[in-house]
């Protein structure tokens, strides 16, 4: 990764936004080292921090390279499906292509159809919307399940994205096992007949 001028411009200035955060009687101390770093420097440095989405880099494509935590429910060979860290409604779901492409290509539909079912079998909400977003010049599909009591988009707490990642997980081990498990259903225990109870 090579940056920019533009980009290092760019981080500079973000660092120096962070100023405040140190003790006063350093703060000048440290904005000079800023100012003086070369970019290079700036690179070893964003890289040591693992701050690589600063200075115009993509948060998705992070997220894809495993680099930024996220909460996946779901993939395929091209995409992956996370959960919305500020969903407008439970199991709001992103669609994210691998490239970084500026609109949604074909290829993420079977993903998306896939998500789509999963949250409202295991959601029930009222309908399911899409909707193509692009942030960071990266094109993201948006799956919502919507209720009917939808207000505002609100910051999920880690369990509960947890808690979701986990049921929409569940619902894949149930079909893979009754898939599996077709025949030996068959299999009929006898069950003990109890004797009528005589009031
Ligand atoms: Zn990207």
């Amino acid at each position: 990764m090579v940056i920019t001028k533009e980009e290092a411009k760019k981080i500079k200035k973000h660092l120096l936004g962070q100023l405040e955060n140190f003790p006063e009687e350093r703060r000048l101390e440290i904005k000079n080292q800023i100012n003086s770093m070369t970019n290079e420097e700036i690179e070893i440095f964003i890289e040591k921090n693992n701050l690589t989405h600063l200075g115009g880099k993509c948060i998705f494509c992070s997220i894809v390279a495993g680099k930024t935590n996220s909460y996946k429910i779901a993939s395929d060979s091209k995409n992956i499906a996370i959960l919305e860290l500020n969903p407008l409604s439970k199991g709001h779901s992103l669609i994210v292509p691998k490239e970084h492409l500026e609109k949604m290509p074909d290829y993420s539909n079977q993903l998306a159809q896939e998500v789509a079912v999963k949250l409202k079998d295991k959601f029930n909400p009222q309908e399911i919307k899409l909707n193509e977003i692009e942030i960071m010049g990266h094109a993201i599909l948006e799956i919502i399940p919507i209720y009917g009591n939808e207000s505002e988009r609100k910051q999920a707490t880690e369990e509960e994205l947890k808690e979701i990642q986990k049921e929409l997980k569940k619902i894949k081990e149930i079909e893979i096992k009754k898939k599996t498990d077709d025949k030996p259903i068959e299999k009929k225990e006898s069950i003990p007949i109890l004797p009528p109870r005589i009031p």
